[in-house]
């Protein structure tokens, strides 16, 4: 299945100050190449310093890619069809000064259907043979964290959940390149890695961002050192940009949290890479059974081109952790 855009819904006006301009899904850039072993604005911090060009992945470089611009066109990447619900746990609770997170890691949407089918276009592109797994945790996060003395990296894996009930993780794929660009995913952009786990590189576009006009955006998820990740906007419904944003995807500023507006420091999601955090900001947990792994998913990239991409399975058992 395809997206269909009209030309309109493919342009998202961005006011930035002074400044306009436009994020273009027809020609996002691919972000490859930004990743960095310390914070930087429209850069993710990894703690990752070596990834692996060959790592499995997606078969074929796409068509929506354009390489030689450094830009894709997300209005014509393939997505999983299905329509495969889920029983979604997510519960979230107050105990003194932490908020305790659990679930089971499921959406609260439906996904795509997973191994992709060999009748799905998809399959061209993308063999991903996992299959979407729960994966029940529970994290205990500070209700108020505080800004660390300076920030830290991103690990593979979970680095937040999201209200959907599914993981988030960071923008990178196991060869530290761009996710959203060059694996494929399904219609709410998600996929499960090589041990069922399903997760999102980015803002769903199937969660909502329910932005009253001239209103800043709501809460979408919590990354894992506590500070809360709300959605494209910002005050007074700016729509926001990576470069409106500090070096970690976030800024100070007055949010409903915890009940209250509090002027506090928060992350955004953006429709720009790297979409959401690029480091910490504060002091970051971490979950058993939804940490390591890569960016991607699996599958094995066969086309002549390239060698695999995003490496999290082919050869793997789905119930073997291989990290
Ligand atoms: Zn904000
Ligand atoms: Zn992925």
């Amino acid at each position: 299945m395809r997206f269909v855009f009209s030309v309109c819904a493919a342009f998202l006006t961005i006011l930035s100050g002074v400044h306009a301009h436009t994020v273009d899904l027809r020609s996002l850039p691919l972000g490859d190449g930004q990743v960095s072993q310390e914070p930087r604005v429209g850069s993710v911090y990894a703690c990752q310093t070596r990834f692996n060009p060959n790592a499995p992945g997606a078969r074929r470089t796409g068509d929506w890619l354009n390489e030689t611009a450094g830009t894709f066109d997300l209005t014509r990447k393939p997505t999983v069809d299905g329509n495969v619900v889920h029983l979604s746990e997510l519960e979230i609770a107050i105990s003194g000064t932490t908020r305790i997170v659990s679930g089971n890691g499921l959406p609260d949407h439906p996904t795509g259907q997973f191994p992709i089918a060999r009748t799905d276009d998809a399959y061209f592109y993308d063999r991903n043979p996992n299959s979407i797994r729960a994966h029940t945790y529970s994290v205990s996060l500070p209700l108020n964290p505080v800004i660390a003395s300076r920030p830290s990296c991103l690990p593979m894996g979970a680095i937040g959940i999201m209200l959907t009930g599914a993981v988030l993780f960071n923008a990178l794929d196991a060869r530290g390149e761009n996710a959203l660009a060059h694996e494929i995913l399904d219609r709410c952009q998600g996929h499960p890695q090589q041990s069922g786990l399903y997760h999102y590189h980015g803002k769903s576009p199937c969660q909502d961002d329910p932005t009253p006009a001239q209103d800043h955006s709501t809460l979408i998820g919590y990354a894992l050192d506590g500070f809360g990740i709300y959605g494209y906007h910002g005050e007074g419904g700016q729509p926001l940009a990576s470069s409106d944003l500090d070096e970690c995807h976030g800024h100070i500023g007055s949010v409903m949290i915890n009940g209250e507006m509090q002027t506090v420091y928060h992350y955004h999601a953006t429709p720009d890479y790297p979409y959401t955090l690029s480091c910490f900001r504060g002091v970051p947990t971490s979950i058993a059974g939804l940490s390591g792994g890569g960016g991607g998913q699996a599958g094995g990239r066969a086309g002549p081109q390239r060698a695999p991409r995003h490496g999290e399975g082919v050869q793997r058992p789905p119930h073997r952790r291989p990290w």
